[in-house]
């Protein structure tokens, strides 16, 4: 085997293991918490001292504990995301309530008039024919049996979205806005997604601290990035050329000795930072969007026509429990739970 065969098998078995979603879970955690605690310490040591050398020694201390106080609220926040428990445990949260039955709808959903629709029906004609016309929009769920032998065909039936349905990894039901997730392996109420950097889903008890982590994420971005950028202009832009701000050049030209190592470094590290600035601000935006509107991902990507009866207050409420601006300070799942039936659903309507 040439040594280029074995470098190819090599990127190929390394592409494989990316689009392992364990393997992506561990590797996405690793990198934050080496990067906030990397990225932390270098700003409170080094960083703040270096940029308020001309304040006095109150403000530097101010900046530092402001500084220690985002990389806390980060941490305890992703530690939550991580630890809160997600899953629907039937003996804790409650069963199928009596007089209902599975893929019953128990809200009145409208057709979603979108090509969503004919998408759905193509997809699984003889299901969707046995449910309630109304209903065709919005019928998301299939749940799939794998076949036992090689003949038989996988069987397949469509529930109603916002019904009780059958999870067959857990082999019993589920309430609507249930969903199984692969990577936990159990049924977490109220999905969202499935988070690579906490290895976890973001669902109903744990969305407040998603999005809480995500708040001062995106001011930890921003503080940073106002630091950035008068050394970047002081120092960086004066000693290098423009090609040297795209990094691969500038890692490059640093190990060909054209420009200091600390340059190189200071560009690698302004573009991490003005990505996950991006990110953090833009999945802010989106996660306030959901809370406000009172659905979850899933039904937004899926332009689900469900609509949130209640005020905003309730809707935080829903999210948070009471008094939900303390969540920013402190965790407060075990004192404030979500205020919400995460069964029934009982103010979400057509
Ligand atoms: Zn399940
Ligand atoms: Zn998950």
């Amino acid at each position: 085997m040439t040594r280029a065969v074995r470098i190819m098998m090599n990127i190929l078995s390394l592409k494989k293991k990316f689009t392992d979603v364990l393997f992506l879970d561990r590797f996405s955690q690793s990198c934050f918490l080496f990067g906030l605690v990397g990225i932390a310490t270098f700003g409170i040591l080094f960083a703040i001292p270096y940029m308020y050398n001309d304040f006095s020694e109150k403000v530097v201390l101010f900046a530092r504990a402001f500084g220690v106080f985002l990389a806390f609220q980060m941490l305890i926040n992703w530690f939550c995301m991580k630890f809160v428990d997600n899953g629907y445990n039937p003996d804790r949260d409650g069963t199928m309530p009596d007089g209902i039955q599975m893929g019953q709808n128990i809200s009145r959903i409208p057709v979603a008039d979108s090509k969503q629709t004919s998408r759905n029906n193509r997809r699984s004609q003889s299901d969707l024919n046995t449910l309630n016309k109304r209903n065709v929009g919005s019928v998301m769920y299939v749940a799939s049996e794998l076949p036992k032998t090689a003949e038989e065909q996988p069987k397949r039936t469509t529930y109603p979205y916002f019904s009780w349905t059958p999870c067959l990894r857990c082999n019993r039901p589920r309430p609507p806005r249930c969903h199984h997730c692969p990577q936990c392996n159990v049924c977490v109420l109220k999905r969202d997604h499935h988070c690579h950097f906490a290895g976890a889903c973001i669902g109903y008890k744990n969305l407040r601290h998603f999005s809480v982590f995500l708040f001062w994420a995106s001011v930890a971005t921003v503080f940073s990035t106002l630091h950035a950028v008068p050394y970047y202009y002081y120092h960086v832009i004066q000693n290098t050329s423009f090609f040297d701000l795209i990094f691969p050049v500038a890692i490059a030209r640093s190990a060909l000795g054209y420009i200091s190592w600390k340059n190189a470094f200071f560009i690698v590290l302004s573009w991490i930072l003005v990505t996950f600035l991006y990110w953090a601000t833009s999945f802010l935006q989106i996660v306030v969007d959901l809370i406000r509107l009172g659905k979850t991902t899933f039904e937004r990507d899926h332009k689900m026509e469900l609509t949130d009866k209640r005020c905003l207050s309730d809707k935080l409420r829903s999210v948070y429990g009471n008094y939900w601006i303390l969540n920013f300070i402190i965790p407060l799942h075990f004192v404030f739970e979500p205020i919400d039936d995460p069964l029934n659903w009982p103010y979400i309507k057509a």
